[in-house]
């Protein structure tokens, strides 16, 4: 699984890092952006899925692995 942020609608309210600060990286404004390639270490799927579903701008975007 892998995180993704859209940097066009990513408003920065920062609740991606609140909820999962280990995934994403905040600049000076606040934007968020994934921690590396976006890559979610094993155990933190949640915490990815947690901070997709309380973005406000559905900024961040979930990548599933392909089976
Ligand atoms: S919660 Fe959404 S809008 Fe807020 S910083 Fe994260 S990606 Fe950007």
């Amino acid at each position: 699984m892998k995180v993704r942020v859209d940097p066009e609608r990513c408003e920065g309210h920062s609740r991606c890092h609140a909820l999962a600060p280990e995934l994403f990286a905040l600049d000076d404004f606040g934007n968020a952006a994934a921690i590396g390639d976006g890559a979610v270490p094993p155990g933190l799927e949640e915490k990815a899925r947690l901070a997709a579903a309380n973005c406000p701008e559905y900024a961040v975007e979930i990548v599933e692995d392909a089976e």
